[in-house]
C-alpha cells in the first residue's frame, strides 16, 4: 500500500502551492485533480470538455469521473514507489469512501486541513485572476466547499489522521508548519 497523504483546504488557501512545496521535499508524487482536469481542458479530450463548463460554474465534477480518474492515477508504478500527496482529492464522501477503498478500508496516512478563513480566501481568488475566477463561480465553490467537503473534516478526524494546520501567513510560514505535520508521521 503506498503512503497515502492528502491536503484539504477552501480554494484560495493556498493548498496547490504548499502540496507542490510538500512533494519536493518528502518526494511523494503531487496529484492534483484540478491540474489534471485544467491539462484535459487544455488538450481537449473529451474529458476536458465535459469538464469545463463545469468548472467554469464553480461546479464539481461528476463523483464516478473524479474517482475513475484518481483510482487510474493511483494505480500506476510512480506512486507505489514513492507514494502520494492528493490535492484536490477526495471533495465529496462518496469520493472520500472511494478512497479508502483503494487504501484496503483505511483512511489515508494524513489528511491536513489548511484552514484559512472565507473573507480572506474570497479576496486572494479575486486577486489571482484565474478563468474560473469570476465572483459567482468563486461563491458556488465555497458553498460547495461547506457543503460537501468541510464534512469529510470530522471523517478524517474519526479515522485520527486529521491534522488542522493555519494558513494564514507567509508561504515560508506556512510551509514550515505543515512540514512540522508531516515530520510527525
Ligand atoms: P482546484 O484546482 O482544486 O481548485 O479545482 C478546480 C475545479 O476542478 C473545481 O472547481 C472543480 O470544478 C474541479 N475539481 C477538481 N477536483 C475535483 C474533485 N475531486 N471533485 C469534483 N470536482 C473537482
Amino acid at each position: 500500500m503506498p503512503q497515502i497523504l492528502v491536503i484539504l483546504g477552501r480554494q484560495g488557501s493556498g493548498k496547490g502551492t504548499q502540496a507542490a512545496l510538500l512533494a519536493e521535499r518528502y518526494g511523494v508524487v503531487h496529484v492534483s485533480t484540478g491540474d489534471m482536469l485544467r491539462a484535459a481542458v487544455a488538450a481537449g479530450t473529451e474529458l476536458g470538455l465535459q469538464a469545463k463548463a463545469v468548472m467554469d460554474a464553480g461546479n464539481l465534477v461528476g463523483d464516478d469521473i473524479m474517482i475513475g480518474i484518481v483510482g487510474e492515477r493511483l494505480a500506476a508504478a510512480d506512486i507505489g514507489a514513492r507514494g502520494v500527496l492528493l490535492d484536490g482529492f477526495p471533495r465529496t464522501t462518496a469520493q472520500a469512501a472511494a478512497l479508502a477503498e483503494i487504501a484496503g478500508g483505511a483512511g489515508p496516512d494524513l489528511a491536513i486541513n489548511l484552514d484559512v478563513p472565507i473573507a480572506e480566501v474570497t479576496e486572494r481568488m479575486l486577486a489571482r485572476g484565474r478563468d474560473d475566477d469570476t465572483a459567482g463561480a468563486i461563491a458556488r465553490r465555497l458553498e460547495l466547499y461547506e457543503a460537501e467537503t468541510a464534512p469529510l473534516l470530522a471523517w478524517f478526524e474519526d479515522r485520527g489522521c486529521l491534522s488542522t494546520v493555519d494558513g494564514l501567513g507567509t508561504e515560508e510560514e506556512v510551509f514550515a508548519r505543515l512540514a512540522e505535520v508531516v515530520d510527525g508521521l
